[in-house]
């Protein structure tokens, strides 16, 4: 199931966030989203989420308009933001038990199991949410977005929390997701952590699109003198020189 964006603006009062952008991400598909703090990557997260209306554009999560079919997108999506919203007074279980409730999952509680283990939350199974440190949270977090085995994955920063196995964890999860035919988006500025794991990159500027398309081809691209780029390499290469022109063809 792919995830769509179309023409998506999002304006907050006179600040122009993010301008106007198109893409799609298809299934199996692991798009990193980068771009410098204020690109807009949050923005068109939350916007994808269907937690900020977009300003104009269309938003679309597995074929379901994000705003005019919200429950429908919903169902397929799992949004992991990087301060996850957890509730302080339940439990690790009991937030799965939630989960379960509101997707109106059957037969939940051994994947449940199997999402603790992996994760290594087996042993706070009972541990209310505010006694967690803050990689636990995210990776509760994480827990709860895959139980209900979502079409569309949406993860912003999702490697500042977790430690090393953590990270590995999250990264084989994500793999795993993809090779079933989800779609997914993770936003993070630990570019070397991305490297092995993305399939396409997407790099935002200003809230508009600088560079788009399969990682190998990008890097072929821009493979210099035999030498092969490093995606850190070309992220400062193409943030540091904006690309993109104005409407009179001037560069910002
Ligand atoms: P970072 O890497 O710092 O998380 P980002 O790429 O996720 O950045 P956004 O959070 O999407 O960037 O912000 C894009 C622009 O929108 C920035 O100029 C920011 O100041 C602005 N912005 C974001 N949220 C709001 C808001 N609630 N009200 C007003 N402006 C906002």
């Amino acid at each position: 199931m792919s995830i769509v964006v179309e023409d998506f603006h999002k304006n907050y009062g006179e600040t122009v966030a993010v301008a106007g952008i198109d893409f799609t991400v298809e299934p199996g598909e692991i798009l990193g989203l980068l771009g410098p703090n204020g690109a807009g990557k949050t923005t068109t997260l939350r916007a994808l989420a269907g937690i900020l209306t977009p300003t104009h554009g269309r938003l679309l999560i597995a074929g379901h308009d994000i705003v005019r079919e919200p429950v429908a997108a919903k169902a397929e999506l799992a949004y992991v933001p990087d301060d996850p919203q957890l509730f302080d007074r339940l439990t690790i279980w009991e937030h799965f038990r939630f989960i379960a409730a509101a997707y109106r999952l059957h037969d939940w509680t051994a994947r449940g199991e199997q999402l603790l283990e992996r994760l290594e939350l087996m042993d706070k199974r009972n541990a209310l949410a505010a006694e967690l440190s803050r990689g636990m949270r995210q990776k509760l977090a994480v827990g709860c977005g895959y139980l209900h085995r979502p079409s569309a994955v949406l993860l912003d920063e999702p490697f500042t929390g977790p430690d090393p196995r953590g990270i590995r964890t999250m990264k084989e999860l994500i793999r795993e997701h993809a090779a079933a035919g989800a779609a997914i988006i993770v936003s993070s500025h630990l570019l070397s952590l991305f490297e092995d794991l993305i399939t396409s990159v997407l790099i935002l500027h200003r809230g508009q699109i600088l560079r788009h398309g399969p990682i190998d081809v990008l890097r072929g691209e821009l493979a210099h003198d035999g030498r092969q780029e490093t995606l850190e390499e070309l992220f400062f290469r193409m943030t540091e020189t904006p690309t993109v022109a104005t409407e009179d063809g001037r560069t910002p």
